[in-house]
């Protein structure tokens, strides 16, 4: 494959280059990841951007419907829309929960949409980078608006959260008054909570929830780079399809706010030094799986349980010797 023939047909916004690109960072052979790297330098220097959207939520919340409803809003607006899911399940169940074909099919349908599923990835290290670079990817092709969605299983949210300019928690009506069990740290990383399926006989207790969840965010650590009034809980209905140009013009009012004091740019140069540590840190873990240094590390911690060795003097050798950059 020729990579700078390949990047140039990405930058004129051709989705199957899109499609084969994103293939090639999902790859782990090393040939595949030289090439990736090489694409990502040659694209990178047009320094196109994005709105980069996060979404959370359980499933059956409406994800899917909300994507495709809110997909197809934007795309009546001119822009062009990416939908990317993190869904690490996928690797334990063999099924993704996300990647179901028949999901969003008006949007999938759309020129100016382009929707890609999770890949199966045995550990969310792989996934995380692979989603990170198949942002960059979608930037370069001139997308507007790339939404990155994700179930939230284990630590997906973080992942999510570190690559995205703006993150939605997408919740459903509660039965009771109590909040649904939703974590705190994910609360802290909303900039807008959507409580979805405000609708029909729902519309009651959606309404109760949307109220409990303004209160718990009242109660939370103000963000001090954000208007007072972020983050925010609000109603919609995904099916019928309410509530979403209000929810669109707040993300934009937020992130136009972010961008004109400097906050955005600041972000973003956040996330590149987290995801060069992240990178160094995975890459220091990868060498203590060669097979030499498990054979090592087997060694000296039978000699620190024989009480030959002292735990700091072998994990001392392990690094001088073995682990050397
Ligand atoms: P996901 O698993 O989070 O992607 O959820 P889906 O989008 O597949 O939706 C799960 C179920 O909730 C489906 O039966 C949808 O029709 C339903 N649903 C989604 N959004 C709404 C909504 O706004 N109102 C109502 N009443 N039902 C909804």
């Amino acid at each position: 494959m020729d990579i700078a023939q390949l990047g140039d047909k990405i930058l004129t916004g051709d989705r199957r280059a899109l499609a084969r690109a994103i293939t090639l960072v999902e790859s782990g052979r090393a040939d595949h990841r030289a090439q990736a790297t090489a694409l990502l330098e040659q694209l990178s220097s047009a320094r196109r951007q994005a709105m980069r959207i996060g979404l959370s939520g359980t499933p059956g919340v409406g994800k899917s419907t909300f994507i495709e409803a809110f997909g197809m809003h934007l795309v009546g607006q001119g822009l062009r829309v990416a939908v990317l899911a993190v869904d690490p399940s996928s690797s334990r169940s063999g099924g993704s929960i996300l990647g179901d074909k028949t999901r969003m099919e008006r949007l999938s349908r759309e020129r100016n949409a382009f929707i890609r599923p999770s890949p199966s990835q045995t550990h969310l290290g792989g996934v995380a980078r692979r989603t990170r670079e198949a942002v960059a990817l979608c930037e370069a092709a001139g997308f507007d608006v790339v939404l990155i969605e994700t179930v939230g299983v284990g630590q997906s949210e973080t992942v999510v959260a570190e690559m995205s300019d703006l993150f939605l928690l997408l919740l459903a009506p509660a039965g009771g008054d109590e909040l649904q069990g939703v974590k705190r740290g994910i609360m802290e990383m909303a900039d807008l909570i959507l409580v979805n399926k405000a609708d029909g006989d729902l519309k009651p207790a959606a309404t109760r929830t949307c109220a409990d969840y303004a209160g718990a965010l009242r109660l939370l650590r103000k963000r001090p780079q954000d208007p007072k009034e972020f983050p925010k809980a609000m109603m919609v209905s995904a099916l019928q399809e309410d509530g979403l140009v209000t929810a669109w013009d707040e993300m934009q009012a937020l992130i136009n706010w972010r961008k004109e004091n400097g906050f955005w740019e600041a972000t973003r140069a956040n996330q590149a030094r987290y995801w060069f540590d992240q990178e160094v840190r995975q890459a220091l873990l990868a060498r203590l799986d060669a097979p030499e240094a498990r054979a090592m590390m087997d060694s000296l911690s039978s000699n620190v349980a024989d009480g030959a060795m002292s735990p700091s003097a072998a994990a001392d050798q392990m690094l001088r010797g073995h682990l050397k950059v």
